[in-house]
């Protein structure tokens, strides 16, 4: 029988999880920003995900919420940047309707993505389009609101390919936020960074639920 939910101690090995998946994808996603930005967005996740595990690691947690929190909290500590704000908003924003919850489940999850997309939005003002992170938040977003009676692995594992087709999708799209928009229309053909960022992140929760 696949689980039904994660409990405080599944969920903040998850999250330990998805972070040695983003800090063992440094290449793969400096190699996404140097097509269409700087080139410094895998080592700043890098580092970002590198506090997240100390910080984990170092601390107890009583309920879900307190874990993306912190999460969110150790990325915009050590990340700087726009992204590092960013990244931080979308785990904090996620994890407001969390607090006190001793279980995440596939309604938890999506209260999680659904807030950490309106977060990341209201913060950067981007909108689905525009060849950024939200272009793989955003159907990963709507996915969880269709995943919400299944158990946590199904409802991850339908998130996750949302994310990772929302991050194909972004190939296609031409830069109108952040660094890659001076590129204009070269931006189009390579994935945006911070896009395959948001899918790794939930490929790692997927593979850790399904387990
Ligand atoms: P920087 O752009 O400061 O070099 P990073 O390279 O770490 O920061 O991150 C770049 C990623 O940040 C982009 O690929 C994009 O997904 C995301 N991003 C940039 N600006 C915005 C924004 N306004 N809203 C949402 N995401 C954004
Ligand atoms: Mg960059």
């Amino acid at each position: 029988m696949p689980k039904e939910s994660l409990d405080v101690s599944e969920s903040l090995e998850m999250v330990k999880h998805v972070a040695r998946k983003i800090i063992e994808a440094e290449p793969i996603l400096t190699d996404a920003d140097r097509n269409l930005g700087d080139g410094d967005h895998g080592i700043g996740m890098q580092r970002g995900m590198t506090a997240v595990l100390e910080k984990l690691e170092s601390e107890s947690f009583s309920d879900i919420g307190s874990i993306f929190n912190a999460t969110g909290m150790a990325m915009m500590s050590s990340m700087g940047g726009a992204s590092g704000a960013l990244f931080g908003t979308l785990f904090r924003s996620g994890a407001k309707n969390l607090a006190e919850k001793p279980v995440f489940d596939s309604l938890s999850l999506s209260e999680f993505i659904v807030s950490a997309n309106e977060g990341v939005q209201a913060r950067g003002g981007a909108s689905p389009g525009d060849k950024t992170m939200i272009d793989a938040l955003d159907p990963a977003a709507n996915e969880s609101l269709k995943s919400k009676e299944l158990p946590i692995g199904k409802a991850l594992e339908a998130v996750a390919c949302a994310a990772e087709s929302g991050r194909d999708q972004s190939k296609g799209m031409i830069a109108t936020m952040g660094r890659a928009k001076t590129l204009g229309e070269k931006s189009v053909g390579h994935p945006d960074a911070g896009a395959c960022s948001i899918a790794i992140i939930f490929r790692a929760m997927a593979e850790f639920a399904n387990n």
